[in-house]
C-alpha cells in the first residue's frame, strides 16, 4: 500500500495554492500540520480526487489517480472540513443513505454500520435526529461515515475542531487503533492533536512542505 505525491502544485486563477508537494507515504498516521492558508485542504481534495492537481501526479500502488480516479475510491474514506449532516435524518438513516452511496450491500451496511456506532459510541443515540447532536456527537457520525467501507486511505481534515478535550483524546486512540493497516492523513494546525499518535509529521506552509520528520526530531531541532 503506497501513496506517492509527486512534485503536485495547483493554481487557482493566478493564485498558487499549492508549490512543488512531493511525499511517499506507508501505512501509518501521518499528521499534516500548517496554518491557515498553507493548503492543507487543498492537497487533501486532490488525495480525495475530488480535485485535480494543476501540475505533477499522485499515484496510488502505482496508479494514476487523475486517470483512475476509481481504484482510490474504493478504498478511500474522506471526511472533509466542516462536513455536513442531515438535521433530519438520525445516524441509521444517514449511515444507511452513505453506504448506499458507496455501493454496500443491504447487509453488509448493516453489519458495518452498527459496528461502527458501536465502536464510536453512538448506539443509544442511533434514532435521534442529528439536528439535535452536539458538535463533538456531529463529528462522530462524520467519522464513522468515513470508515464505512474500511478504507485503506483515510483522510481526515481538522477533524477535531468543535470536539471538548475528552472527545478529542478519545478520537486521538480511536486513529491510533485505526492505522495498523491503512494510511492515515490527519490535518490539523493543533500540534497536540498529532505529536502523541503520528509516528510522522508533514509540515507546510505557504503551498510547500517544509519538513517531513518524526517528532522527536523536530523537537529538537527547534
Ligand atoms: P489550509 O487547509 O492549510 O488552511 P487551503 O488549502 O484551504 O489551506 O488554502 C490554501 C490557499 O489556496 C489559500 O490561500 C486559499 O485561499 C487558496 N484556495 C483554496 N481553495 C481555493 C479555491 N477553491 N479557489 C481559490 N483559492 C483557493
Ligand atoms: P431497538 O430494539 O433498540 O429498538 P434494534 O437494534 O432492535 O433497536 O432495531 C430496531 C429497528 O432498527 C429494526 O427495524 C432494525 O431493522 C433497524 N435497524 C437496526 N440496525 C440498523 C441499521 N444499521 N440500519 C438501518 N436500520 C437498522
Amino acid at each position: 500500500m503506497e501513496l506517492q505525491i509527486e512534485q503536485v502544485s495547483k493554481t487557482y486563477g493566478s493564485k498558487s495554492a499549492l508549490n512543488g508537494v512531493s511525499l511517499k507515504l506507508k501505512p501509518g498516521v501521518v499528521g499534516l500540520l500548517g496554518p491557515n492558508g498553507a493548503g492543507k485542504s487543498t492537497l487533501m481534495r486532490m488525495l480525495a480526487t475530488i480535485e485535480q492537481p494543476t501540475t505533477g501526479k499522485i499515484t496510488w500502488n502505482g496508479v494514476d489517480i487523475a486517470r483512475q480516479p476509481q481504484i482510490l475510491r474504493q478504498e478511500l474514506g474522506y471526511l472533509p472540513q466542516d462536513f455536513g449532516v442531515y438535521p433530519n435524518l438520525t445516524p441509521l438513516e444517514f449511515l444507511d443513505y452513505m453506504a448506499a452511496m458507496k455501493g454496500l450491500s443491504a447487509k453488509t451496511a448493516r453489519t458495518r454500520i452498527n459496528e461502527l456506532l458501536e465502536i464510536l459510541n453512538l448506539s443509544h443515540d442511533r434514532k435521534r435526529l442529528l439536528g439535535g447532536f452536539s458538535g463533538g456527537m456531529r463529528q462522530r457520525v462524520g467519522i464513522a461515515q468515513s470508515l464505512l467501507n474500511d478504507p485503506s486511505l483515510l483522510i481526515v481534515d481538522e477533524p477535531t475542531v468543535g470536539l471538548d478535550p475528552g472527545e478529542r483524546i478519545r478520537f486521538r486512540n480511536l486513529l491510533s487503533s485505526l492505522s495498523a493497516e491503512r494510511i492515515v492523513i490527519l490535518s490539523t494546525h493543533i500540534v497536540t492533536d498529532v505529536e502523541s499518535i503520528a509516528p510522522t509529521i508533514a509540515i507546510m506552509a505557504k503551498g510547500r512542505l517544509v519538513t517531513y520528520a518524526e517528532p522527536e526530531n523536530l523537537i529538537q531541532s527547534v
